[in-house]
């Protein structure tokens, strides 16, 4: 007698600590109930049906597209988009742009410490050649 089991993994959770439109979340641990190894990211996007059910998505590397477990996406499972993956991809270019801008922000900061650092050495510079400058001309002596 062979004994087969199916792994079941849960993709639709029903949960009551939030509202929210969207989660994004990093698995802590390995969840194979949820088919989520650790530190992989997914999203958890509440579903229309308004009874707080949350379609659990993750990246599919080999679709290169989020996988939804939603009606409409298993339903046609070419299909590249649904309403829940146009709100995850939503927060991903959001997330890119932010970073981004604070990236360019940092280069910002840098150029500013770097342009203070010249400046200074300009004058600490200047302050030198004046100094020099007044010795030659015997006002100070060495
Ligand atoms: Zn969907």
């Amino acid at each position: 007698m062979t004994t087969t089991t199916v792994a079941t993994i849960t993709r639709i959770v029903n949960i009551t600590w939030t509202r929210a439109a969207k989660v994004r979340m990093t698995a802590n641990v390995d969840m194979p109930e949820y088919g989520l190894k650790a530190q992989q990211v997914f999203y958890l996007v509440r579903s229309s049906a308004d009874n707080n059910d949350y379609y659990l998505l993750v990246w599919d590397y080999a679709e290169v597209k989020w996988d939804c477990p939603c009606k409409h996406s298993v339903e046609r499972p070419q299909a590249r988009t649904c309403r829940h993956r146009r709100l995850v991809s939503a927060d991903c270019r959001a997330r890119k742009e932010a970073k981004k801008a604070n990236a360019l922000r940092l280069q910002q900061e840098i150029q500013e410490h770097l342009n203070n650092e010249r400046m200074h050495q300009q004058a600490k510079a200047g302050a030198a050649s004046i100094e020099q400058r007044m010795q030659v001309a015997g006002f100070m002596r060495r």
